[in-house]
């Protein structure tokens, strides 16, 4: 396998076709460097994928797709997405109740309402809206520039009081980090606030796993060999599945941490965060609207009607409900969370059908501060790595990650 008849090597070899392998991968084809990404799986994606399971379209693991995102903005033609937006800000489910939280710029009628109600307090309500505005109208340099403490010291330096962390931020950012102590960083905290101001939470008809596929699909085809597992790197290139060395001038890791640094020893490992996403089918929609709904008891990290967002997400005359645990054993605690889906959707959940459970037992590297955003992607000469472990857990993060590799191969490469 190498780059044509002449038996050339390839420019660049890219190992690992999801988002930061597919975005590495497309800005240097952009350059008119030869390259060929080797994607150990199927299809295109890693982390982000999408299967159809008895008509209804299911992610791997629950996640979403934020308009916000500048590598989001500035790489993929959002049109041909056909994407539909939740409800901006989300529902709290406390003690019986419904609260909503929205951003007062977008929803002026909406916004606190149910926060007032007791959850939070004047100081609480004022740390609210400065942080949010600080977030959203701040440069990022600025958050990037600040010194980096975890969430739960940010949020304290903010000015919130325990107790509104406690019911407010904890529930809804364990969805989002995948661990609900509060240790990750208040960098990436900060740049998820903001994102969430600034941009709309949004799902592609088809499903996440249509991004990649769209980055995918800018590439000329041929350029992603799929099942093609790469082995080790050599001197000249790397060992495919078959034992044989495609020869290549640098070679990208884009995999997941842990087979990067069995590729490219000295590579850290972070510890990673699991989810598990339970999809129930429900005969009728317990939410008429899009908008995610967080638990203050933390019995589910979030839940969302993914048939209000797209009708087409279920087989008509039904509801389909993700909802996201921590942890790889949610399947064993699904009687628990559909009982929690009954008091937090004030719905009988009795008849729901459990559809399908995915578990990621791999899903975010964790963030702990100080997190530095980005990282050199150039490992030793002609090797470089990238992925979300280099930059955030994010869709953002990988594509950036991804990016940047690619400039520091351009350079190298001349
Ligand atoms: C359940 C879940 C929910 C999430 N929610 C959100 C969210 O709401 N918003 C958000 O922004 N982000 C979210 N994320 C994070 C985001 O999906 C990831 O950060 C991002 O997809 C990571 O991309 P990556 O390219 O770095 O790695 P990966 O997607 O892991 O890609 C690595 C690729 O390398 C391939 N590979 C591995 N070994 C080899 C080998 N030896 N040879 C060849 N190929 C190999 C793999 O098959 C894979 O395709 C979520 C992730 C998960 C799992």
């Amino acid at each position: 396998m190498t780059s044509g008849r002449t038996a050339e090597p390839w420019d660049v070899i890219v190992v690992g076709a999801g988002l930061a392998g597919l975005a590495c991968a497309r800005d240097l084809h952009a350059l008119g460097l030869r390259v060929r990404v080797l994607e150990a799986g199927d299809r295109v994606g890693g982390r982000v994928c999408t299967d159809l399971v008895e008509g209804c379209v299911v992610d791997r693991g629950f996640q979403v797709f934020n308009t916000a995102y500048p590598q989001v903005r500035g790489r993929l033609p959002l049109r041909d997405l056909r994407l539909r937006p939740f409800t901006p800000g989300f529902l709290m489910h406390d003690g019986g109740l419904r609260l909503r939280f929205a951003d007062p710029r977008r929803a002026p009628g909406q916004a606190l309402s149910g926060l007032a109600r007791g959850l939070a307090g004047p100081r609480d309500l004022a740390a609210l809206a400065a942080l949010t505005g600080r977030d959203a109208l701040a440069p990022a340099v600025l958050v990037r520039r600040a010194p980096d403490v975890s969430t739960r010291r940010a949020l304290a330096a903010a000015g919130f009081s325990d107790g509104f962390v406690e019911r407010f931020f904890r529930p809804f950012l364990s969805g989002v980090f995948l661990e609900d102590d509060l240790v990750t960083s208040g960098r990436f905290f900060h740049l998820v606030w903001r994102s969430m101001a600034r941009g709309t939470l949004c799902l592609p008809a088809a499903g996440i796993g249509a991004v990649p596929e769209q980055l995918a699909s800018a590439l000329p085809p041929d350029t992603v060999a799929r099942e093609s597992p790469v082995r080790a790197l050599t001197d000249d290139g790397v060992l495919d599945h078959d034992g044989r060395t495609v020869p290549a001038r640098a070679v990208v890791v884009a995999t997941d941490a842990a087979t990067a640094a069995r590729l490219l020893p000295g590579v850290v490992v972070p510890p990673y965060r699991s989810v598990t996403t339970l999809y129930h089918l429900a005969p009728r929609s317990p939410l008429g609207e899009p908008t995610l709904l967080t638990d203050v008891r933390r019995r589910f990290a979030n839940s969302v009607v993914l048939s209000e967002v797209h009708p087409g997400y279920a087989p008509r005359g039904y509801a389909l409900v993700a909802t996201s645990v921590l942890g790889s054993d949610g399947r064993d605690r699904e009687e628990a969370v559909r009982e929690a889906l009954a008091e937090c959707y004030d719905a009988d959940t009795a008849g729901w059908e459990l559809l399908t459970v995915r578990t990621v037992a791999a899903a975010l590297p964790a963030m702990e501060p100080p997190l530095p955003l980005s990282r050199r992607t150039r490992v030793t000469a002609g090797r470089y790595v990238c992925g979300d472990h280099r930059a955030t857990g994010s869709l953002q993060g990988a594509l950036a990650s991804g990016a940047r590799a690619a400039r520091e191969v351009a350079a190298d490469l001349g």
